[in-house]
């Protein structure tokens, strides 16, 4: 029996890309049930994350010509991560398998021949890994290098190299709606939960139309939201630091206390000018670096839904 596989686009803006995508996935589903490699009951899901031009319309002219194509829309923008949850929750019931790319096919649609090789083969995830940076602008090359870095160092281990371009089977992505929190960090967190994986390697193409939809305001969200809901490594560091400060104080006091007996303390108002000022900054940034971590605790606390589903393009 060949597996019912589901392609998860989340789409923000994109109709620009959205036709040409569509037509370029059903040649690939096409061939490769051709092939035998894939179900006839196999789909393309675009998840509308609450775009305001005219990526709905696109998606619903779709699901009206072709069978293949299903849509979710979601009632605002929700962003990527949701976007994307929200594509693999619904189609989690009738899939075997799931796929997720981005809607701008920067990711070589190519690679699914072997995605698939390997969960036929036993891997529950598979992740799809770029070769090299190339095709990406400076200041994106700088920033994602600059964040994977970081977030390795902060104790978060995501593939690297890894997008959002993966193949998850059926169980894998039950296990991962048994996770409760609001912040899910997918590329960090589908690592931690096991089950036998394997990666596949393609090239980067250009965006073939249109603009990138991570504004460097949404890249800065991305970057925070994956340290925090990781690691409590910001706020260790900040009692490190705090700890050796207090120890180098303590020595200062006793030697201020020493020279004040033996009558040599003389007003140096610099040093307290510096000291006042680095102690404060340090307090400020550690208050707001515990801030941002009671911040996610008040979201979680909450548990609000990630996003809400407006209305479904769907075929039984
Ligand atoms: N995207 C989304 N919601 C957002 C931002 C982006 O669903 O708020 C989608 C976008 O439509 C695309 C994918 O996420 O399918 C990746 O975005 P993009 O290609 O713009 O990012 P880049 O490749 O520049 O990192
Ligand atoms: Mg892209």
């Amino acid at each position: 029996m060949s597996t019912v596989l589901y392609l998860v686009l989340p789409c923000y803006n994109e109709e620009e890309c959205l036709r040409d995508t569509a037509a370029k996935l059903k040649e690939k589903y096409a061939a490769l049930e051709k092939a035998g490699k894939i179900d006839g009951a196999s789909k393309i899901m675009f998840v509308n994350d609450g775009s305001a031009d005219g990526t709905g319309k696109i998606i619903e002219e779709l699901y009206r010509s072709d069978s293949m194509f299903c849509g979710v829309n979601l009632s605002t923008n929700c962003g990527h991560q949701n976007a994307l949850i929200a594509g693999l929750m619904s189609a989690v019931s009738d899939a075997d398998a799931v796929i997720s790319i981005d809607a701008d096919l920067q990711q070589d649609i190519n690679a699914i021949d072997e995605m698939l090789e390997k969960y036929e083969a036993g891997c529950d995830i598979v992740y799809g890994v770029r070769n090299d940076r190339s095709s990406d602008g400076f200041f994106k090359k700088i920033t994602a290098l600059g964040f994977y870095r970081f977030m390795h160092a902060m104790g978060c281990h995501t593939i690297s190299n890894h997008a959002d371009y993966r193949l998850m089977s059926k169980r894998a992505i039950e296990s991962l709606s048994e996770y409760g929190e609001v912040n899910l960090f997918l590329r960090g967190l589908i690592p931690t939960m096991g089950y036998s994986s394997d990666v596949v390697y393609f090239d980067v193409k250009e965006r073939q139309a249109g603009v990138s939809k991570y504004t460097p305001g949404k890249m800065l969200r991305f970057a925070i939201d994956g340290i925090t809901s990781f690691s409590i490594r910001p706020i260790r560091m900040i009692t490190l630091a705090g700890f050796i400060m207090f120890i180098f104080s303590l020595i200062s006091v006793i030697q201020t206390i020493y020279e004040y007996f033996v009558g040599k303390t003389l007003p140096g108002f610099a040093s307290i000018y510096c000291a006042v000022w680095f102690i404060g900054s340090l307090q400020l940034m550690a208050i707001g670096i515990i801030g941002e971590y009671i911040g996610r605790i008040y979201m979680e606390t909450k548990k609000r839904p990630r996003y809400h589903i407006e209305s479904r393009l769907w075929r039984q």
